[in-house]
């Protein structure tokens, strides 16, 4: 299946796109959001203002300026309160929305970070599970080749006890 699980920045990724865990605003913040902003240029900030936000669970698109990468897809994840509020569904439809967008610009390939599991507090561990299921569950029926960028140390360790096949750049 064309799904790897790396470690990496994910500002580095040559893919065709690569998804920034936003906010609702869409004009920056701290953690991969700053991190993406401070690799595309002032232009991605530039265009994001011209997008009125973004709903939890929704996402759009930008063009990548300096990234590697052709486009940004913005979407935004929920905020972790408890795991009874909707969160897995809205975190599940972060990645759905953005795969079907990143289809409908004609990519083929797209980077993801670990959507909610910083600031917004979602449990590592129950943030990857719902990223693996909804994405392997995608390519069912698409053909596009999909990256989940883990970060820090410890979500790469989380991640090899989740998943034996985890490789890092
Ligand atoms: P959220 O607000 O959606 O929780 P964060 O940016 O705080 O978003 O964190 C989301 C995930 O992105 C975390 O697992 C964090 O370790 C990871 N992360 C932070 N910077 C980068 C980066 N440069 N590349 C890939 N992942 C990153």
């Amino acid at each position: 299946m064309p799904f790897e699980i790396v470690r990496n920045d994910i500002t580095t990724m040559k893919v065709d796109a690569i998804v920034n865990a936003a906010n609702r605003s869409l004009l920056g913040g701290g953690g991969v959001d700053g991190a993406i902003h401070r690799a595309a240029g002032p232009e991605l900030l530039a265009e994001c203002r011209t997008l009125g936000g973004c709903e939890t669970g929704e996402a759009k698109i930008t063009k990548g300026y300096r990234l590697p990468a052709r486009y940004v897809i913005h979407t935004v994840g929920p905020i972790w309160h408890g795991g009874h509020n909707g969160e897995k569904e809205l975190l599940s439809a972060c990645y759905r929305h953005s795969l079907e967008l990143a289809v409908e610009n004609g990519c083929q390939s797209i980077a993801f970070p670990m959507i909610s599991a910083g600031a917004y507090g979602y449990p590592g561990d129950q943030a990857m599970a719902a990223a693996v299921e909804t994405i392997t569950g995608f390519l069912m029926n698409h053909d596009l080749m999909v990256y989940l960028v883990v970060f820090g140390r410890d979500s790469f360790l989380n991640s090899k006890k989740l998943f034996r096949d985890v490789k890092e750049y």
